[in-house]
């Protein structure tokens, strides 16, 4: 029997009264813009303290000048005066730069809720930090549980932060879990929309171009996630963030193709019962479920209509053809090897998510800029995993070495890169 074993206490209802006061890091990319939108339809629920974004300087100018946050983050010092060059007069905020600004913005006293949703690797430090403040975290940024989810378990348990997750599969777990937090769990079941090219052969997919795979069937999300949705990595990188979540062993975790991004998880318990949380693919659903839990907000969205769709389909994913969910597979089973993690952490420890994750990062920006295949993004991540099978390092990673891991996994990544044959793809210039 497996009790679920949430990665942070479980948010007591009615704990945060409203309004509440926010930070959103991240605030320019997709997820930030979604979740300003719920916000800004719902004025007397929250206060915006800080808003982070890195280089659309303009959206964040904008986006300021409306809710006027007394905090602003961006990449860097050059960042930072365009974007007081932007502001409106006689509204001057307090501008943060670069990891640390990050780091500050998230953990700031008087902030209750913070969203994390910057992309990649980048996001580790910052989500961190506010986990270690004791914040309420309602958590997009997938990739700092993929690096680190052993560190954010203990610093989620030393602090009393609460996470919330964003991610839709997840949310759904969450949701359909609810309730249920000492039953018997059998698995979670993600569900995949399989991304663009699910009935596309291998041939087809050699010669796929960015602009291709970036047109996700359902879902309107940023770049990055859009190709890991078309690779499946996403999914892969969501099955270690499950692990991370609830505690459990990579082989309590099943992925099910579901083209029509309906039901949005599932959790199977030991009476054979599923749940299953259904909705319409969007993510404010999701964001306002985090900001405002454990309430529920109103939303414009057009209600889903199961007798207009009329059937839903499910299939079991083609790990042959989409090697990238296998690779994440593999290495989340090496980090869990050893099963739910312990007070300090998998034993296995998670070197092989950190490279896994970093390689992909590198291979995801390379493919977007036309200097490989999208082909080469499976054997770019599989060439660097490889790599740190012979050499780790092994067992649990502390900060600093997540960092220099990622570091060293990147470098090699990008030689890797380098050796590939000429290979841009099909109807792009030589
Ligand atoms: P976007 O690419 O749309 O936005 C990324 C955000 O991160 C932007 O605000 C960007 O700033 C910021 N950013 C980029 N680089 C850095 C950096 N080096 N340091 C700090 N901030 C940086 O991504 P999404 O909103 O789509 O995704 C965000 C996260 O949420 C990802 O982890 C993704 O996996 C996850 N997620 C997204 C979903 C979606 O529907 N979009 C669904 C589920 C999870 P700027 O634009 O100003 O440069
Ligand atoms: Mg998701």
């Amino acid at each position: 029997m497996t009790c679920i074993d949430y990665i942070s206490r479980l948010p007591e209802a009615g704990e945060l009264p409203f309004p509440r006061t926010l930070v959103l890091l991240g605030a320019t990319g997709s997820i930030g813009t979604s979740a300003l939108a719920v916000i800004e339809a719902h004025p007397d629920k929250f206060r915006v303290l800080g808003l982070a974004g890195a280089r659309n300087v303009e959206r964040l100018a904008r986006q300021a000048a409306r809710h006027r946050p007394p905090f602003l983050a961006v990449l860097d010092e050059e960042r930072a005066a365009a974007l007081k060059s932007l502001l409106p007069a006689g509204y001057a905020p307090e501008i943060l730069t670069g990891p640390a600004g990050y780091a500050t913005i998230a953990a700031l006293p008087a902030a209750q809720v913070v969203l994390s949703a910057m992309v990649g690797a980048a996001g580790l430090e910052s989500t961190l930090a506010a986990v270690q403040a004791g914040k309420v975290v309602a958590l997009a940024n997938k990739e700092s549980l993929v690096l680190a989810g052993d560190l954010i378990r203990a610093a989620a348990r030393a602090s009393g932060a609460v996470i919330l997750p964003v991610d839709s599969e997840h949310n759904a777990l969450f949701q359909a879990m609810a309730g249920h937090g000492s039953h018997a769990l059998r698995r979670l079941i993600l569900t995949a929309s399989g991304g663009p090219f699910r009935d596309k052969d291998r041939a087809f997919l050699d010669a796929v171009t960015p602009a291709q795979a970036l047109k996700h069937p359902n879902w309107s999300m940023g770049a990055k996630i859009s190709i890991d949705s078309a690779t499946l990595m996403n999914k892969g990188l969501e099955v270690i963030e499950a692990c991370h979540l609830y505690g459990l062993p990579v082989e309590m975790v099943d992925v099910l193709v579901h083209p029509q991004s309906i039901v949005h998880s599932l959790a199977e318990f030991e009476d054979g019962s599923q749940l299953a949380h259904l909705g319409p693919p969007d993510m404010r659903i999701a964001i306002a479920y985090c900001l405002a839990h454990p309430h529920r907000l109103a939303l414009d969205n057009a209600t889903l209509s199961l007798a207009s769709l009329g059937s839903l389909t499910f299939a079991t994913p083609d790990v042959e053809k989409f090697p990238c969910l296998q690779l994440a597979m593999d290495a989340a089973a090496v980090m869990t090897a050893s099963g739910s993690p312990t007070e300090h952490g998998h034993a296995a420890g998670n070197g092989a998510c950190v490279v896994l994750n970093a390689a992909n990062e590198v291979a995801v920006a390379a493919f977007l800029d036309g200097r490989c295949r999208f082909l080469d993004i499976a054997r770019l991540v599989e060439a660097a995993v490889a790599s740190w099978r012979r050499t780790g390092p092994f067992g649990p990673l502390d900060l600093q070495a997540i960092l220099t891991l990622d570091a060293d996994a990147r470098a090699l990544a990008a030689r890797c890169l380098d050796l590939l044959p000429a290979c841009l793809p099909t109807g792009m210039p030589e």
